[in-house]
C-alpha cells in the first residue's frame, strides 16, 4: 500500500468514528506522524493532502520543514528540552507534550520575550505510570489556577499516552478520563480548553469516538518505523 492509499483509509475510518459518536465531520483532525522518516515520504502525504505533520525531536524537524510548503503546519509531539524551547516556538504552531509546571513557566518567560503566544498542550499521564512524563491528574487540578495564569501561553488542551494495551479497547477508559478532566478543568478559569490529542495507529477510533480532536498517527500511513528515535 503506498503512503496515499493509507491516508485516505486512515481518514475515512477517522470519518466513521467520527460517525459512529456523533460527532461533525473534521472535529477529529489527524497529525501524520513522520519522526524517522524521510522527507520524500513527508512530501508524498503533503502531495495526497495532509497539511499537519508531528515530529518528536526539533533537530529532525528542522532538517524537514525547509523542505515543505509553508502551508504544512508542524506539531512537536515528543518530550520537551529546555535548551530546545526557542526553536521549538521558532517553528512549531502547537507543542503537544508540556509536562510539567517548570517547563509551562520556563517556556511563558521565553515567550513573553520573543513576543508570541504559543499554542500548547499540557501531557497527562493518565495511567499513572512510574515511566511515564505529564502530569499526574491530581497535579494537574492542584496546579491549575498557575498554569491558567501564565499570560504569555495559549493552554489549549490536553494530551496524553496510555499504557500500552493489546486491545484498543482497553484504553477507552483513559481517552475517557482524558475528556473527563479537560471538562473539570474548563470550569475552572483560564481560556477554554478545546483540543484533545489522543490516539495513535493502533487505537486511534477509540480515540476519536472519546472525543479526540488530534490524532497521532505514524506507523499506518508511513509502515514500520526501522529504528527507534532517541529520547
Ligand atoms: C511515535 C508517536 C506516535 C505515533 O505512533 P504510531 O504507533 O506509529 O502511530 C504518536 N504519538 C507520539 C507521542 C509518538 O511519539
Amino acid at each position: 500500500m503506498s503512503i496515499q492509499q493509507n491516508l485516505e483509509h486512515i481518514l475515512s475510518r477517522i470519518r466513521s468514528a467520527e460517525l459512529r459518536a456523533g460527532r461533525p465531520a473534521g472535529s477529529a483532525r489527524l497529525v501524520a506522524v513522520s519522526k524517522t522518516f524521510p522527507v520524500d515520504d513527508v512530501k508524498a502525504c503533503y502531495d495526497a493532502g495532509q497539511r499537519i505533520f508531528g515530529e518528536n525531536r526539533v533537530q529532525e524537524a528542522l532538517g524537514k520543514i525547509p523542505a515543505l510548503p509553508p502551508d504544512t503546519e508542524w506539531h512537536l509531539i515528543g518530550p520537551l528540552q529546555r535548551n530546545k524551547v526557542r526553536k521549538a516556538l521558532e517553528h512549531f504552531t502547537l507543542i503537544h507534550a508540556v509536562d510539567s509546571l517548570r517547563l509551562a513557566q520556563f517556556m511563558d518567560a521565553v515567550a513573553q520575550e520573543t513576543g508570541k503566544r504559543p499554542r500548547i498542550l499540557l501531557e497527562v499521564n493518565v495511567g499513572d505510570e512510574d515511566s511515564k512524563f505529564g502530569f499526574s491528574p491530581e497535579t494537574l487540578e492542584r496546579e491549575w489556577p498557575e498554569l491558567a495564569a501564565l499570560d504569555h501561553l495559549e493552554i489549549a488542551g490536553l494530551m496524553c499516552i496510555p499504557p500500552p494495551v493489546e486491545n484498543p479497547d482497553e484504553a477507552r477508559p483513559y481517552f475517557r478520563r482524558l475528556r473527563e478532566l479537560k471538562e473539570t478543568l474548563s470550569g475552572k478559569g483560564g481560556a477554554p480548553l478545546r483540543e484533545l490529542s489522543m490516539g495513535m495507529s493502533h487505537d486511534f477510533e477509540t480515540a476519536v469516538e472519546e472525543g479526540a480532536t488530534l490524532v497521532r498517527v505514524g506507523t499506518a500511513i508511513f509502515g514500520g518505523r526501522s529504528y527507534a528515535p532517541a529520547p
